[in-house]
Parts: C-alpha cells; sequence; structure tokens
C-alpha cells in the first residue's frame, strides 16, 4: 500500500496536480487516476477535515463514490432513503423518499475524508503530499510553499483547484465580482441516547429562528445542524439561546438529548454562504467542488455536486466542455437549493404562503415529492421539472391569496424568480446566477456573534 509521499520524492511533472485533498479533491484525483493518469494531490492543513462540515451524500454522489472504489472499506456511516420534514403546522411530518429506492449516506465530515485520503493514496498513480501550500502559476505550472516559500514549481497538463469555498487566490472568481454572500450560522451539535422520528432519514425541522437538520452519523450519535439566519440576532450564551429557540419545534425523541448534550458537548459553528458556480479560470485551471460555488448546506448537496463535477472534468475531452455541461447541470440544483432555503425562513406574507403551499403540495402529490427528490438529490437537471414543480406551489399559493388576501399576490410574484431564471438563455445564466440569492442585504450581518463565531471555527481548523 502506498502512503503519503515526502516533497523532495515528488516529480517535475505529472498529468494532472490537484490542489486540496477534501472530498472534491480526493475525488477528482480518484477519477483522473482511474483513467491512466499520474497525479500530485496537494494539501495544505489536513487537520481542516475536522470543522464541522458536510456529512450527507445524495445518492448521485454514492454512486460516484461507489464506482471509483472510494467507499470500499468504509465501516462507518449510514444509508439515507430521504428527508423527513417536520412542518411544525400540527398536521404531521412529511416523507420524502429518493426514488426507485436508492439510497444516499451520511458520515461524519472527518471520518469520511480520512477514509477518502487513505483510499485515493492506494492508487500507484496519485502522489499525495501533506502540509503544502499549492498556488496554480498559470494552467499548466503550480507553485508548492511551505511555510510561505517557494519550495518546488511542478508542472502538468491540468491544474485542478479544489482547495474549498475560501480559495480566494483564484483570480477568475476576483475578477468576475463573484463573491460569497453570507447567509447564516450553523451550530454543529451531537447527541447521544436519542432517537431520530424515522431512523435512516435526513429530518428537516422547520418553526424555529432557521431550519434544522438532523441525521443519525453512527450508531450512537446523532448530528444536528441548526441554522441562524444572518436576520436573527442572538443575545446572550449561545447555548441558552438556542436551547431557547428551538427547544419547542424539535421532535420529542430528540429534545431530551438536546437538553442534556447542550451544556456538556461542543458545539461546532460555520457561516454559511452562497457563490454561484464557475468552473474555469481565465488561466485554463479547472474547479471543482466549494472552489467553483457554494450553496446553503439546507439541501445537502455541496458533496454530492463535489462528486459529480469530479467525474465530469476526468470525462470531458476538454476544460470548456466540462465547464459548459458542469454549469448547465449544476444551475437548476443552485436555485432550488436557494429557493428551498428562502422558503423556510422567510416570514413575510408571501413567503408564508409559499412555504404552505410547498408542505401541501408534497402532502397531496407523489410524483411532486417524487420529482423534488430527483431534483434535490441532483438525479435531475431538468429546468422543465424544475420550472413545473415550481410553478405549482407559486400558483396554489397564489390562487389561496387571492380568495384571501388579494395584495398578497404581488408579493407572490417575486417567487417566480427562480422558475423564471431557469429560463434564462445560456449566455445570460453567469448573470442571473448572481442574481438569484434574494435581497441579500436585508439579511443584515449581527456583527459581534459573527466575528466570534468566525474566529472560533477558524481557531477549530487551525
Ligand atoms: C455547516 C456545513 C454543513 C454542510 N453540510 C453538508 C451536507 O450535509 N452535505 C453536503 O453535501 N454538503 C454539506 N456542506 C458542504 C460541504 O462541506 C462542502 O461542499 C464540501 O466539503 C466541499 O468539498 P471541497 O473538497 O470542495 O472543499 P473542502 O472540504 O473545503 O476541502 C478543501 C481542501 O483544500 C485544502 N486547501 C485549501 N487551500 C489549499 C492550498 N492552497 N493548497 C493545498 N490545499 C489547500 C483545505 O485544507 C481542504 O482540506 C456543508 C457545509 C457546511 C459549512
Amino acid at each position: 500500500m502506498q502512503t503519503r509521499v515526502e516533497l523532495k520524492n515528488i516529480r517535475s511533472s505529472y498529468d494532472t496536480i490537484v490542489i486540496g485533498a477534501g472530498p472534491a479533491g480526493c475525488a477528482t484525483a480518484a477519477c483522473f487516476a482511474a483513467r491512466g493518469a499520474s497525479v500530485l494531490l496537494v494539501e495544505s492543513n489536513p487537520k481542516a477535515a475536522r470543522r464541522f462540515a458536510g456529512e450527507w451524500i445524495h445518492p448521485e454522489g454514492v454512486r460516484i463514490l461507489s464506482n471509483s472504489g472510494l467507499l470500499e472499506g468504509l465501516r462507518e456511516g449510514f444509508r439515507g432513503h430521504g428527508f423527513v420534514v417536520c412542518p411544525n403546522d400540527g398536521l404531521g411530518p412529511i416523507r420524502l423518499d429518493y426514488p426507485a429506492g436508492a439510497s444516499g449516506l451520511a458520515c461524519e465530515h472527518e471520518t469520511f475524508v480520512t477514509h477518502l485520503r487513505r483510499r485515493v493514496v492506494e492508487s500507484s498513480r496519485v502522489d499525495y503530499v501533506e502540509g503544502v501550500r499549492a498556488q496554480p502559476a498559470d494552467g499548466r505550472v503550480v507553485r508548492l510553499l511551505v511555510r510561505g516559500e517557494e519550495a518546488k514549481l511542478v508542472r502538468a497538463e491540468r491544474v485542478v483547484v479544489a482547495s474549498g469555498r475560501s480559495s480566494r487566490h483564484v483570480d477568475a472568481l476576483r475578477r468576475a465580482n463573484r463573491e460569497q454572500v453570507s447567509i447564516s450560522l450553523m451550530a454543529g451539535l451531537v447527541i447521544t441516547n436519542s432517537e431520530l422520528p424515522l431512523d435512516g432519514y435526513g429530518h428537516v425541522i422547520a418553526g424555529g429562528p432557521g431550519p434544522v437538520l438532523a441525521y443519525r452519523i453512527s450508531k450512537d450519535r446523532i448530528r444536528l445542524c441548526l441554522d441562524v439566519p444572518n436576520a436573527i440576532r442572538p443575545v446572550g450564551n449561545a447555548r441558552e439561546w438556542i436551547w431557547k429557540s428551538f427547544a419547542e419545534v424539535l421532535p420529542a425523541s430528540l429534545r431530551n438529548g438536546v437538553r442534556d448534550g447542550l451544556p456538556r458537548a461542543s458545539l461546532s459553528w460555520a457561516v454559511n454562504g452562497f457563490r454561484p458556480r464557475c468552473y474555469q479560470t481565465d488561466s485554463q485551471v479547472a474547479l471543482v467542488g466549494d472552489a467553483a460555488g457554494v450553496s446553503h448546506p439546507l439541501t445537502a448537496m455541496g458533496i454530492t455536486m463535489s462528486l459529480l463535477d469530479a467525474e465530469a472534468l476526468a470525462e470531458a475531452p476538454t476544460l470548456s466542455d466540462y465547464a459548459a455541461r458542469r454549469s448547465s447541470q449544476s444551475y437548476i440544483p443552485e436555485l432550488l437549493s436557494n429557493a428551498i432555503y428562502q422558503a423556510f425562513v422567510r416570514n413575510d406574507a408571501g413567503s408564508l404562503a409559499i412555504r404552505e403551499s410547498i408542505f401541501r403540495t408534497w402532502r397531496s402529490s407523489r410524483a411532486h415529492r417524487s420529482r423534488t427528490m430527483n431534483l434535490l438529490g441532483a438525479a435531475s437537471t431538468s429546468r422543465v421539472n424544475f420550472v413545473r414543480a415550481f410553478s405549482r406551489v407559486a400558483l396554489r399559493a397564489g390562487a389561496g391569496a387571492f380568495r384571501t388576501e388579494p395584495s398578497l399576490v404581488a408579493e407572490l410574484a417575486g417567487w417566480l424568480r427562480w422558475p423564471c431564471a431557469s429560463l434564462h438563455p445560456q449566455r445570460d445564466v453567469m448573470r442571473a446566477r448572481s442574481l438569484s440569492w434574494a435581497d441579500p442585504k436585508r439579511w443584515a450581518r449581527s456583527g459581534s456573534f459573527l466575528t466570534r463565531v468566525s474566529i472560533e471555527e477558524e481557531q477549530h481548523a487551525n
């Protein structure tokens, strides 16, 4: 079995250099190696995998992991059959199964990434170096830095940036003015001695200041991700504030576990944002995973999108083919993620009508549930399906509002932005993507709380 290599032993050229060994980088390295390429995979800070980040993978992501052999030997992790939405409206939970009996995977982030790294370095075609920072000089040359000093220049036919959402050194992202919009904070908490209302499903719990995502990560541990939208200003002690704000909406089977776990367990914080996806730089560097774009984690798409990027890049004949294919395929998941998050957190009358209509439509139509899950899991990227699903919800909400409160109809028109955006001609799509996060200015930042949490997050990652 191969292990990581010393910097002095790496070659001066490879077919592919991948910068960053998170989910996107490991999958990219594995997909290229499977096609016979020699790969250099560079990771600057292996401990970054300890941070609070993605743990739920949709079936499309699981398919790629299985095909590339990356799941082999993974002993932890749970199969996920879909989601249970708890609307907190007194009408009971809604079960959304992945179509055709497909299943996803939930696994603690660090366990998952460590396993991917272990599997990928077993390939004789992949050289893996750790503790080395890489910077693309152009589409063919990468500088390797140790403690800020240039240690080596390496060449490759293809340079891939998989360095995550803080890939600020990537020139094209800065030039295209695609800074990340901050959306919310998320508190991560692991509890024991509790049960999910329906084991084997991710639970999305509405009714709190922001939605809660809960899923099992091991036999005796459940992860809760508690979203705090930027418009909310938590006051006082963060743990007490969380308990007061979310306790009432939590299902009974989780509530005691949270009450007992909150004072003792460590809380991890993450900042969530949105940056529309863009797949190549002007200097012909390929972007994959969060380096390509970021969405709110409520729809748990980040890792699946990363894996789809990796597979598509390794298969594409040219970089522009890759960029065109993934730009088109990732547009609908991105719109869906923004629309669903907004539907769960906004409390103006139009948004409440949309939220109620989403729940009603899911409850009444199996076809609609299945369409949503196909779109959510990126198994379908059909614009027609998205327009059909979303317009139906908006029209139902509009019909209800027209009878009770005609002034609401104008407010609801704003919600048609998402289905309309999906119909933009391809040449205008990049502009539409940047605008698909609505009214970011309305989400005031809570300065002191945000700053404190960012510092905690950074310290944790280091
Ligand atoms: C709170 C939270 C919850 C989430 N939940 C989910 C979920 O349930 N499901 C889901 O699919 N997604 C989720 N996501 C998103 C998911 O975590 C990301 O989409 C995913 O980790 C992206 O993988 P990546 O490899 O692109 O980036 P990363 O995971 O950030 O990995 C990038 C790697 O590159 C390294 N690196 C950075 N710069 C350099 C450099 N210059 N040289 C060498 N190495 C470098 C870093 O150290 C890091 O190891 C969540 C995100 C957050 C914040």
